[in-house]
């Protein structure tokens, strides 16, 4: 190993002081019992997320503290989240929602996000977020796809994103704007606002059972459009259990978790998990700026620290120095997810904040965190760690039959697989059984992921199975984008893959070829990457588009995605048996 294991802490101060220990004793029936429940057997994210607190005499602790752009600064108690929820909760029953009706959001880091989660949570609908910075067809494809008949989001981001298609997506039955005082509703909109007002703040959660569906996450695969993955109540017992092993939150942390809650990271542990370990999450409104966030972690004084590798090397580009300028003092654990952390990264972190990041692995599917680094082991820099107590996870190679099998012998490569059954686990993709059972082999889950185990027990993350492209930590399907490409009347054929890139990870490449009558040329260039950002926004666009007179294809037809890929950047081509035309 290149990188000096970092060693555990000699008194380490961790909720899993005993890794072994804790593995062995654990059972998810335990995990669940520190929660409430409901009675007669019902289970809601919203009440152990927050009014269980308040029932307990904890309603005056911060649950919420919101940093706004300008400066300005939000706190709400667990109490005042209670009753904003249960407002929204009973707003959304009188307009008619109830269980299984999807309500997604479309919307900045806004405190009206949050209560507009737990708030549908609350009432027994499914709440479905999306990227705020996702164009008009990203936004389009997923309501409709998840049948939503609620949209919360604002005036602007419903002009440009929404207004133009609203009426041809039949389900949708209501958007409701966070406006201004001063913002002018579009006809056929609801205010935010007013609705909370008219609100009831007792409103009681709804009596849903641990597997009523809670959330539905989208997420894109390397075929199709994207995903919807469904979550159910139940998860909560994983998300509560792995905010306290995996980021060993507690009672008084004040945490800030960086993601937005447009995707998974930002909801699990965006705003379920801290809430139901009783902490005060720090929620901020603007994008990256190194020196922002130095000051947010020595003024807010936090404790608990979730980030990803994307920001973590815009911060070790923004130099050594600067932090030097900040009390980071009240940190006690980093944390990172959602892409390979690079070694040098944790070794920066070692040595500059004085602390190691402790990556951690999972994905939407998953639900929660299953691979971690803790607070009381020692860090391998470039391992994702070990599996959390409970999950059991195996590095397995296919057999023949369409089976796989564990492989034993460390550092094997093959693919990340995990025991199906724990409580955050997808409990389908939305309209799609055969696409969910392709995921299963046995007892197996299949992550595609390609990993290896070493002889301690730590994972090692080689690179995906599929096409699927990672930017800045986001999940990019190549279909999805090349469908937008190929709308253009100059497109004849395309492919998108992803690009290497030191900070973001990975941005996303198209090869276009044109139809007859197009010739290659700048102008046509910035046309297309104008088209797609229009369509898809600036998050999912290609950044660069290379003009090919023709695209590798396998004797099927489908185009050889990974050939361009391996000609691009030099690598091996592998098997191209099956290469039918291919002329560059
Ligand atoms: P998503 O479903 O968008 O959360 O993306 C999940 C995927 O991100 C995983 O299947 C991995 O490919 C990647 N990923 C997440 N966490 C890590 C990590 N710690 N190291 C490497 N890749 C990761």
């Amino acid at each position: 190993m290149p990188f000096d294991i970092i060693a555990k802490p000699a008194t380490p101060d961790s909720n899993l002081p005993d890794y072994d220990a804790v593995c062995a004793g654990f059972s998810w029936e335990a995990a669940r019992s520190e929660l409430d429940g409901l009675p007669g057997g019902g289970l809601n994210i919203a009440h152990e997320a927050v009014d269980r607190h308040v029932a307990a005499g904890r309603g005056s602790v911060v649950a919420l503290r919101w940093l706004g752009k300008q400066g300005d600064v939000r706190d709400f108690s667990y109490a005042d989240l209670a009753a904003a929820t249960g407002r929204f909760a009973d707003a959304l029953t009188r307009l008619g929602i109830g269980r299984g009706d999807r309500v997604f959001s479309l919307a900045g880091r806004l405190p009206e996000l949050y209560i507009a989660a737990l708030g549908t949570l609350k009432c027994g609908a499914v709440f479905s977020p999306l990227f705020s910075a996702f164009g008009p067809e990203p936004v389009r494809a997923r309501i409709e796809r998840g049948s939503g008949r609620v949209l919360v989001t604002t005036p602007a981001l419903y002009r440009r994103k929404v207004a133009g298609w609203r009426h041809e997506v039949g389900s949708l039955d209501h958007v409701i704007l966070i406006a201004g005082p001063d913002d002018e509703l579009p006809e056929g909109t609801l205010n935010f606002a007013a609705l909370l007002d008219a609100g009831d703040p007792q409103f009681p959660a709804a009596a849903t059972k641990p597997e009523d569906m809670a959330l539905l996450h989208f997420t894109s695969g390397t075929t199709g459009l994207p995903k919807g993955a469904i979550h159910v109540h139940e998860a909560v017992v994983a998300h509560h259990i792995t905010g306290r092993y995996a980021l060993d939150l507690r009672p008084g942390d004040i945490f800030w978790c960086t993601a937005d809650p447009g995707w998974v990271t930002g909801t699990s542990y965006g705003i379920i998990a801290p809430l139901t370990n009783g902490a005060t999450m720090i929620v901020d409104e603007a994008e990256f700026d190194a020196d922002r966030w130095y000051a947010t972690l020595q003024d807010r004084k936090v404790t608990v620290w979730y980030t990803a590798p994307t920001a973590i090397r815009m911060l070790m580009k923004a130099g050594d120095d600067l932090p030097k300028k900040y009390d980071l003092s009240a940190l006690r654990f980093m944390s990172s997810v959602g892409e390979p952390l690079n070694p040098e990264a944790v070794e920066w972190s070692q040595r500059v904040l004085g602390r190691p990041f402790h990556d951690n692995w999972w994905q939407t599917e998953t639900g929660g965190i299953m691979i971690a680094n803790y607070a009381s082991m020692d860090v391998k820099p470039g391992s994702m760690g070990r599996s959390l107590p409970g999950i059991e996870a195996a590095i397995v190679q296919r057999r023949e039959d369409g089976g796989v099998e564990p492989v034993e012998a460390p550092m094997t490569l093959g693919e990340l697989a995990l025991k199906k059954g724990w409580p955050s686990m997808f409990r389908g993709y939305l309209n799609d059984e055969e696409r969910y059972a392709k995921c299963f082999a046995g007892d197996w889950y299949l992550t595609g992921d390609l990993a290896m185990r070493d002889a301690d027990g730590y994972f090692w993350f080689v690179g995906r199975a599929d096409d699927v492209i990672k930017s800045a930590g986001h999940l990019i399907g190549p279909f999805e984008v090349e469908s937008a490409l190929m709308e253009h009347p100059a497109v004849a054929e395309v492919a998108v893959i992803g690009k290497p890139d030191p900070i973001v990870g990975e941005t996303v490449k198209a090869f276009v070829a044109l139809k007859p009558g197009f010739e290659p040329s700048e102008a046509l260039r910035r046309e297309l990457q104008g088209h797609a950002r229009t369509r898809l926004g600036p998050a999912v666009a290609p950044k660069e588009i290379d003009f090919r007179k023709n695209l590798p294809k396998t004797r099927s037809g489908k185009i050889m995605r990974r050939l361009l890929k391996a000609r691009e950047f030099g690598l091996p081509e592998g098997d191209i048996s099956t290469l039918e035309s291919d002329e560059a």
